[in-house]
């Protein structure tokens, strides 16, 4: 590197503090200094030196520019921000040093390379003004959407649905609490937040952005960073800001999304085992991006979800459109994307291929629509017309197997464009010749094995071996000395060369002019093309929940307003998969308005989970506007779905299990309605037993016993107590899951069935997990010593006085019993427990 360089790199380094730059030289990106050490061993590539031009040395390391994607991906998921240095003039005509500089600062939100192809890449903006405003947009297709909510509890549950790669927020935002911990935030000034520029792009949605000033905000902000870190793109496929009204789409928790595994599983962030993996057989990126939308938000009304069911079913009586969509639906590319890399200029000859070939499928798709029975399906034609003629336009200039590179030609298909044919005519016709003068100096001088090549630094040479070179006429002038041969150039080939060499280099330029301009005549039609991909994208959904319901013998949900869920043979849409055909045991639902409690108890694995999550799911998917896994589904509006089940512990964030079941539980009684359903499954387990059969109780009663507020709820508990609720309660009943006992063993008929469970089963089904078999014995006899000693009346006291009543107040229990009661159980581990149990049966 020359001092000038140096000079011109250091002068740049500065203008992006606390980036990596990316410093274009030729065909690598070059890292130096702190940089290259930093870099290198996340790419895994080796750590060089060169002289600085003031007699240090530098570290250095460079990628090749054609890999930048993979690269560049690495660093940024590793939590790194990195400026790409380009030339910005062309080489020819720079005086002197070329000109360089930085045109995309890249960040883990900003990033649009390597991304995976069914989820979206968010970049989001929070801003508090007395109401919290949240904005997000994903940069590689476009999506852009806000709003604001007085409550920050709606602003977190919707931060976490879109999970984004990077969160930016004003400095007052970093003080503590901070709920953003988890996601990666890039602090920005105050006045980024206010300002024209996002108003000054977005003229004619003033409306939208006057009713919500704070989403403005933190949307501003937003504008702002990708205007910074992308000096000179225009992201033209950022058409327009959506947002969304709660009266529109019903809000699911984390803890729902998470609970019922709607888009990602318990275990992983992958969509195995999820309702997304069953429901997705959508065959676009696009689509399956729109599903996961429509998943995590059901509608909440009812003439919106009777229009997707329309078409659903439409769908499903027609095998044949629905084997014919999909089919073209599968040669379609992810039109987003490539509306994306068109808007950054990143788009190459094979990007447009891909988009003409794309577009050349409407033709079909339109005519298998205008014949489809539904009126929804036809009504999607006209939106799918008049991109015909550029399609044309696009297939005639573009050749068919184009190069990834852009400047190397090859990419303008003959007879598109004349300059470009009369060019390409002279440089192959140039090759003709050269062949031709091959042959005529072979005659010439005799010599049968004289050559003539082509190498970059000496141009057209003829090649003769040193046993021949004698043969060489005089005006043979020597070039170059090879071991084995001799190189010789005359006057008529170099004058040749040059007429080639000048058509070659015309001709890339030309074409790379060319296709400039195509991409240009694209980023005109963005709009629409961005417009076909929302349509083809909810066909694609609708023909893929029309397929799953066909293959998985599902039923139209009837949407009412009454209160009710009626379910015949309901099935739980993830398990039923999972097990062989025919072996999910199918179970009923009936809730109403005044019988919307249900109390369910039966032992450990027998079932209970399954079904409540059942029953959501089926209640979830209807509001999607999908079919529903059951017989038959009669099912009533609900606002939203509250769940709490098992003990998802956040130790991470530092909170026990008891305190995450709690916080978890007040947000559901702070949330519910009388409109909601609410899943709880055996709350109160993280504690001490009487404590928690107490807050079990007492929630229990809150559901019930208020006049209006009648929240269809599913309540698992291994508390037998409850059960009697149902004495006082009208609103409540009990369910029961069935088992079978065979000798010392139970047998699970997963079958949900009225009443109460008359035992817990505890000691089968520790037989069933494989407990040894005299601590099997051991237990048995405690439990009957336990049973003979408990009250036999009815408990429809207070929780409170549960535990007065209860074994240890009363004189005449035993001493171990006594000393049980004492035990710090909650402090106890397992073992600690297990070795207690060993030392009584000594003390026995
Ligand atoms: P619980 O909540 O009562 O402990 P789960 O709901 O977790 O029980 O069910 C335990 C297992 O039983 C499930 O993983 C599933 O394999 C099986 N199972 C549950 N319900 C059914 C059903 N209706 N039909 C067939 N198998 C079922």
């Amino acid at each position: 590197m020359t001092t000038p360089m140096m000079h011109q790199y250091r002068g740049i380094k500065e203008k992006a503090p606390g980036t990596i730059l990316f410093y274009r030289l030729g065909d690598f990106y070059e890292m130096f200094g702190e940089d290259a050490e930093l870099a290198a061993p996340i790419l895994q590539i080796a750590l060089t030196g060169r002289d600085a031009g003031d007699g240090k040395r530098i570290a250095m390391c460079g990628v090749p520019y054609h890999a930048l994607d993979n690269y560049l991906s690495k660093l940024v998921k590793a939590g790194h921000k990195v400026a790409i240095c380009e030339q910005v003039e062309d080489a020819k005509n720079a005086k002197g040093i070329v000109k360089r500089d930085i045109i995309r600062i890249v960040s883990p939100g900003t990033l649009t390379e390597s991304l995976s192809e069914r989820t979206n890449h968010y970049l989001a903006s929070v801003y508090h003004d007395m109401d919290w405003g949240l904005a997000f947009l994903d940069l590689s297709t476009g999506e852009f959407s806000m709003f604001q909510t007085p409550e920050l509890d709606v602003l977190l549950t919707e931060l976490s649905r879109i999970n984004p790669a990077e969160l930016l927020l004003p400095p007052e935002l970093m003080k503590k609490p901070k709920p953003w911990v988890g996601y990666y935030s890039t602090v920005r000034e105050g006045k980024t937040f206010c300002g024209q520029s996002l108003r000054e792009r977005f003229l004619n949605q003033q409306d939208l952005l006057q009713e919500f000033p704070v989403g403005t905000q933190a949307a501003t902000a937003l504008w702002v960073y990708i205007l910074e870190t992308m000096p000179g793109i225009d992201p033209t496929h950022i058409i327009e800001i959506t947002t969304f009204r709660s009266e529109h789409w019903m809000f699911l928790d984390q803890w729902t999304r998470r609970n019922l595994e709607l888009t990602e599983s318990l275990r992983s962030t992958d969509k195995k085992g999820t309702l997304l993996s069953v429901l997705d057989l959508t065959q676009t990126a696009f689509g399956g991006r729109l599903l996961k939308h429509w998943i995590d938000k059901p509608l909440l009304r009812q003439d919106a979800i009777n229009q997707r069911l329309d078409v659903v079913e439409g769908l499903t009586s027609d095998s044949f459109l629905r084997r014919d969509l999909f089919k073209l639906l599968s040669e379609v590319y992810d039109l987003e994307r490539l509306m994306g890399k068109v808007s950054y200029g990143t788009a190459n000859a094979r990007d447009l291929l891909a988009l003409a070939q794309t577009l050349a499928l409407l033709p079909e798709i339109r005519t298998l629509l205008s014949a489809s029975s539904s009126e929804n399906l036809k009504s999607n034609v006209p939106h799918l017309e008049g991109l015909d003629s550029f399609v044309s336009k696009l297939q005639s200039a573009l050749n068919p197997n184009p190069p990834l590179t852009l400047r190397d030609g090859n990419i303008i298909k003959t007879g598109y464009s004349q300059e470009v044919d009369e060019l390409r005519s002279i440089s192959t016709g140039g090759k003709a010749w050269v062949a031709q003068l091959e042959n005529s100096e072979r005659e010439r001088t005799g010599i049968r094995s004289l050559k003539i090549g082509y190498n970059k630094v000496f141009g057209y040479f003829i090649e003769i071996t040193h046993a021949n070179a004698h043969l060489s006429p005089p005006d043979y002038q020597r070039k170059q000395t090879l071991s084995n041969a001799e190189r010789f150039i005359t006057p008529e080939l170099k004058e040749y060369e040059q007429k080639i060499i000048g058509a070659e280099e015309k001709l890339k330029d030309l074409e790379y002019e060319l296709l400039l301009i195509l991409r240009e005549d694209v980023r005109a039609h963005i709009k629409t093309i961005l417009h076909i991909a929302q349509v083809l994208a909810e066909i694609d959904v609708f023909v893929s929940l029309a397929e799953v319901a066909v293959r998985n013998h599902y039923v139209r949900p009837q949407i009412k307003d009454d209160g009710q869920i009626l379910i015949t043979e309901g099935r739980h849409p993830v398990v039923e998969q999972m097990l062989e055909p025919g072996v999910f045991v199918p179970n009923d639902t009936l809730m109403s308005k005044s019988l919307h409690l249900a109390l369910i108890t039966g032992p450990n694995m027998a079932g209970k989970s399954t079904y409540m999550r059942q029953v959501a799911l089926i209640v979830l998917m209807a509001h999607i506007g999908s079919f529903v896994p059951a017989k038959k589904a009669s099912i009533t509006l609900v606002d939203r779905i509250f769940t709490r089940v098992g003990a998802s512990d956040d130790l991470a964030a530092g909170q026990s299990t008891f305190m995450v079941e709690m916080q978890e539980v007040a947000h559901i009684l702070k949330y519910a309605t009388g409109k909601s359903l609410i899943i709880l499954d055996e709350i109160g387990r993280g504690t001490a037993t009487f404590d928690g059969l107490s807050i079990a109780w007492a929630v229990a009663e809150h559901l019930v016993q208020q006049p209006k507020f009648n929240p269809k709820t599913l309540f698992a508990t291994h508390y037998h107590e409850l059960t009697h609720l149902q004495d006082d309660f009208s609103g409540l009943f009990n369910l029961h899951v069935g088992v079978k006992e065979r000798g010392e063993d139970i047998v699970f008929l997963h079958k949900i069935l009225p009443g109460k469970a008359d035992r817990s089963y505890g000691i089968q089904v520790a037989r069933l997990a494989g407990l040894p078999q005299n601590l099997l014995k051991r237990a048995k006899t405690l439990l009957l010593e336990l049973e003979s000693s408990q009250p036999t009346h009815a408990l429809s006291d207070p929780p409170k006085q549960v535990a007065q009543i209860s074994l240890f107040d009363v004189p005449q229990i035993h001493p171990i019993l006594q000393e049980i009661n004492k035990l710090p159980m909650e402090d106890m581990t397992a073992r600690q427990a297990l070795q207690y149990l060993f030392d009584l049966r000594e003390r026995i």
